[in-house]
């Protein structure tokens, strides 16, 4: 049930990165009551909130002005070091960042997946201009942002963690407080490197059955009820025409790019080396990814299955 309250009319939220989680998300916000002003380099997909209520804008600095909350979405950390404190002007990036442009006491969720360092980095920043910031990763991909099912898993302060949080219940069913600000970018990269594992190793099983006479359904309705079982053969099965509505039945287009993935991997064994943690398993993972965006970074992480099976992607 949309939590329509009249006070959140009087809650305006900019939103910036309106990709495949993002334009969903926000959807969801405007769909709670809130007063949404969008932004994204692209203006199509601007457009395409407006029939539902939000504002749009030319520029970052005009979807905060007057905002108590500003929620980001973007695809990686050099994009939300660039939004918030600022970059050289490379790749239509920013030179001033939106820290600067900010009213004390905003609260700010970056819910892109980016390094831990990177978020506390901008913390930091946040804190000293008396911002208050938290990182706040999803998991529940594009099903769960239109649903508004996700899972956010927020580093922070307790103070930032409430106040961020019937916001994000807009947006998701289950908030998690991981800890202190970077914390919730441990937990998200922990959960992906082993969804790249599950991903890699359920297309690799399914493709031994294949080669070997069965049908991927059949296989998968039998691993499903067996020890096998994970989310990806659940939900985000990797051969097409298993499940429907999932991007490997459509092409392996939409859904969690295999750039993202393959970020989110390398995100996962820079962590590992920082701390002296063994991961050869993410390692495997990270190297199937490392091959398979050479010619695919676009398409749907489960298009891994092409790694084993080529003919899946023709
Ligand atoms: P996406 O590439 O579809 O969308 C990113 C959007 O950001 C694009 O619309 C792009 O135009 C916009 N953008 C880039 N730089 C910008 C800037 N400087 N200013 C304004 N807009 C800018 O990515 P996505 O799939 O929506 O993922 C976003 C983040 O969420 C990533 O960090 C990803 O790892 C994470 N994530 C994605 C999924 C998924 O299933 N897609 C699930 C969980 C987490």
């Amino acid at each position: 049930m949309p939590n329509n309250h009249p006070n959140n009319q009087s809650t305006h939220i900019a939103f910036i990165g309106l990709g495949n989680m993002g334009a969903p998300m926000a959807k969801n916000l405007l769909k709670h009551g809130y007063s949404v002003r969008v932004y994204d380099l692209s203006t199509d997909v601007q457009q395409s909130l407006v029939a539902m209520g939000a504002t749009t804008s030319t520029s970052p600095q005009q979807a905060v002005e007057n905002a108590d909350v500003v929620i980001t979405m973007l695809p990686a950390g050099k994009h939300v070091k660039s939004v918030y404190l600022g970059a050289p002007d490379a790749e239509r990036l920013m030179t001033e960042g939106l820290l600067s442009h900010l009213a004390a006491g905003t609260l700010v969720i970056d819910s892109s997946t980016i390094a831990a360092a990177d978020a506390r980095l901008v913390a930091q920043a946040a804190t000293t201009a008396n911002i208050d910031f938290i990182d706040a990763p999803v998991s529940g991909g594009t099903a769960g942002a239109a649903a508004g099912s996700l899972t956010f898993i927020v580093g922070g302060a307790d103070s930032a963690f409430a106040r961020a949080k019937p916001i994000l219940q807009a947006m998701g069913k289950n908030i998690f407080h991981a800890g202190e600000s970077g914390a919730g970018q441990v937990a998200k990269i922990c959960n992906n490197m082993l969804l790249g594992v599950l991903m890699s190793g359920t297309a690799e099983a399914i493709n031994l059955g294949v080669k070997n006479g069965l049908d991927a359904g059949v296989l998968s309705d039998i691993m499903l009820q067996s020890s096998g079982r994970n989310w990806t053969l659940e939900v985000y099965n990797p051969y097409p025409n298993v499940l429907p509505d999932v991007p490997a039945s459509k092409g392996y287009e939409g859904g969690f790019m295999s750039q993202h993935m393959h970020k989110d991997l390398h995100l996962a064994l820079q962590t590992a080396q920082d701390t002296a943690v063994d991961v050869p398993m993410g390692a495997q993972a990270t190297q199937l990814y490392d091959e398979h965006i050479k010619a695919h970074y676009e398409k749907d992480f489960s298009s891994i299955m092409a790694h084993f099976d080529a003919s899946v992607l023709k």
